[in-house]
């Protein structure tokens, strides 16, 4: 189980304070492909970051924690002491990992992909053994091993993005955190990616949190959804029953942009822009897009209930829905 306990992480700028994560509180069973869902801005990358640990200015928790359910380096068994995202970033990678949208702004371009893979061992840990356990497992995911000896800009994008995906899964962390991690690739390129990372999380188990603005993704390959909404986590079930008994309006939304096999017209897609989260925001957030939109919706902030069995939403009309 992996707790969010009130998360409110704020971005501090020359302009002022913005919480780009506001108020969320969930328990998200591990072992599981959970997709992260919402248009751009509404805080996904925030979200992420946030589990990751990854609080450096002008980003910090203002609020709330995050509980891992695992404890340092599976040392002790359960009861132990659990870490929080204080202290998470001395497990990056190894329990903990993180695969970016682009590969070139992450992998140092002047260092060959071997020592970056070094880089990140502890240092009683036996750099030639693990580099051997390296170069098999590369080959496992399609890339040869002559691989280790490039540099970042010698691989093609498909190849830096693999690289990626071994970094972020060699040592079988609890949880992955991946962050579109392949939007800058060709359709065919992403297709092999992303069945790549299925195998792995099959064979391994993590908990993988998997942001993608595309909802045709996140039906095959996610097991629960999360859905965001300007700052704020509107829906959260499992994927089957986020796609066909939606109970927030903002989710069946992005359903109805999706284009359907055989339907030669355009869907209208989504109408109408999240509000910014530098004005002042009351009710329901959504409520100015929203075709069910009551007067109790622009005045009354609806809470994030259990509305059926482990399905939640934050709206007034959910059991109606
Ligand atoms: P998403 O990944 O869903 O597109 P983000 O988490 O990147 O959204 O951003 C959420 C909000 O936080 C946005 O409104 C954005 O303007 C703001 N934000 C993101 N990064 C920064 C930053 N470095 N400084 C200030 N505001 C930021
Ligand atoms: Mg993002």
């Amino acid at each position: 189980m992996i707790k969010l306990d009130n998360i409110v992480a704020t971005y501090t700028t020359t302009r002022g304070q913005v919480n780009a994560v506001e108020g969320v509180n969930l328990a998200i069973p591990s072992g599981e492909i959970i997709g992260i869902a919402g248009e751009s801005g509404c805080g996904k990358s925030t979200l992420l970051k946030v589990i990751y640990g990854d609080l450096t200015y002008p980003l910090s928790l203002t609020s709330g924690s995050v509980q891992y359910g695992f404890d340092p380096f599976g040392n002790a068994a359960e009861g132990g002491e659990e870490i929080t995202n204080n202290d998470i970033q001395e497990y990056w990678f190894q329990r903990i990992s993180y695969i970016p949208q682009s590969s070139m702004s992450s992998l140092n371009q002047v260092t060959r992909i071997r020592k970056q893979f070094v880089d990140f061992l502890r240092p009683d840990q036996d750099k030639d053994k693990i580099l051997e356990e390296v170069r098999a497992y590369i080959q496992k995911l399609d890339l040869p091993p002559e691989a280790l000896e490039a540099y970042p800009h010698q691989l093609s994008g498909g190849m830096r993005q693999r690289i990626m995906v071994a970094m972020g899964t060699f040592f079988q962390p609890d949880v992955i955190l991946a962050d579109e991690p392949t939007t800058a690739l060709d359709v065919v390129v992403q297709k092999g990616i992303l069945l790549l990372l299925m195998d792995l999380q099959e064979e391994m188990k993590n908990t993988i949190f998997f942001v993608s603005h595309d909802m045709g993704v996140h039906f095959q390959i996610t097991h629960k959804m999360l859905i965001m909404y300007a700052a704020k986590v509107v829906e959260f079930g499992d994927t089957d029953a986020i796609f066909t008994q939606p109970l927030h309006p903002y989710t069946k939304m992005l359903i109805e942009a999706l284009p359907t096999i055989g339907d030669a017209h355009l869907r209208e897609g989504v109408s109408g822009r999240p509000p910014s989260l530098w004005d002042e925001l009351h009710g329901c957030r959504f409520a100015p897009r929203c075709p069910l939109a009551t007067e109790l919706c622009t005045t009354t902030e609806p809470e994030f209930v259990e509305v059926v069995p482990g399905h939640f939403a934050a709206c007034h009309y959910a059991a109606d829905n």
